[in-house]
């Protein structure tokens, strides 16, 4: 398994986070997509540090939505150094989020623009958060076109905005909230998407799937939103680990891990 999005800032895990890793490594997840955004440009700087400690541990940098407005320029700049860091992978998250709506939406839409052009200038695939915004963020990306496509993280749409976003070349990413009773809209999409379109997430230490749900997530707990996905899609969840592993290394240029065939 590969936790697709999780956030491993010291923040939030510091002291307990190699045993955080080693529970899901235990459990078989071979690779992580580490994402730092927030606090300025220090978690993505603890992302990449990360990525170069940690063989199955990757990084994406960027702006939050929720930051926009307080991003100064030269956080900016250093975003800019630090996505052409070794081991990054993608640019984000990034994108709109009209529900909280912390920063204005104008500086949202020009933050999530800026954002997409990084990712043209490094070939990186975006990584979007999308909340309440559906229409204005598929019309940006449709008009920013990130050459290397991208990832709707935590998708949170029902059918109809899974299709915008999957006719616009991206991939769709499932967290915690497929386990969520209220859910039943986002699991209509993760059960209409395409196979080879879908992943699998954490967003830890945000959204603990259910059981776990009120706590603070961790990667290990991938296997319960895999599980609910492999139950949508009629398929033993071997099958949509191999898909949804498959297509996060696809997105993300991942390099093949060594060990996935041992985890089988
Ligand atoms: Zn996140």
């Amino acid at each position: 398994m590969i936790d697709s999005h999780c956030h491993l800032d010291d923040a939030y895990f510091a002291a307990e986070r190699s045993a955080v890793l080693d529970r899901a490594r235990q459990i078989g997840v071979t690779a992580f997509v580490c994402v730092g955004v927030g606090r300025g440009t220090a978690a993505a700087e603890e992302a990449v540090a990360l990525a170069a400690r940690e063989p199955d541990i990757f990084a994406t940098v960027g702006v939050h939505p929720h930051d926009a407005a307080v991003t100064t320029e030269a956080q900016w700049a250093e975003l800019d150094r630090l996505a052409r860091a070794p081991r990054v992978v993608g640019v984000g998250e990034t994108g709109l989020d009209y529900h909280y709506e912390h920063s204005p939406r104008d500086v949202q839409q020009l933050a999530y623009r800026r954002s997409i052009a990084l990712a043209r200038a490094t070939g990186l695939p975006v990584v979007s958060h999308v909340r309440d915004a559906h229409l204005d963020a598929a019309a940006i990306l449709a008009a920013e076109a990130p050459a290397a496509g991208g990832v709707i993280h935590c998708f949170t749409g029902g059918v109809a905005e899974a299709r915008a976003y999957l006719d616009l070349g991206h991939y769709l990413s499932f967290s915690g909230i497929l386990t969520f009773k209220n859910a039943g809209n986002v699991r209509e999409a993760a059960a209409f998407a395409p196979l080879d379109r879908i992943l699998v997430e954490t967003d830890a230490p945000y959204l603990a799937p259910i059981p776990h749900r009120g706590g603070r997530n961790e990667p290990a707990f991938i296997a319960e939103t895999l599980g609910t996905l492999a139950g949508l899609r009629g398929l033993p969840a071997a099958e949509i680990d191999r898909a949804t592993s498959e297509n996060t290394r696809r997105v993300f240029r991942l390099p093949n891990a060594a060990d996935s065939a041992a985890r089988d």
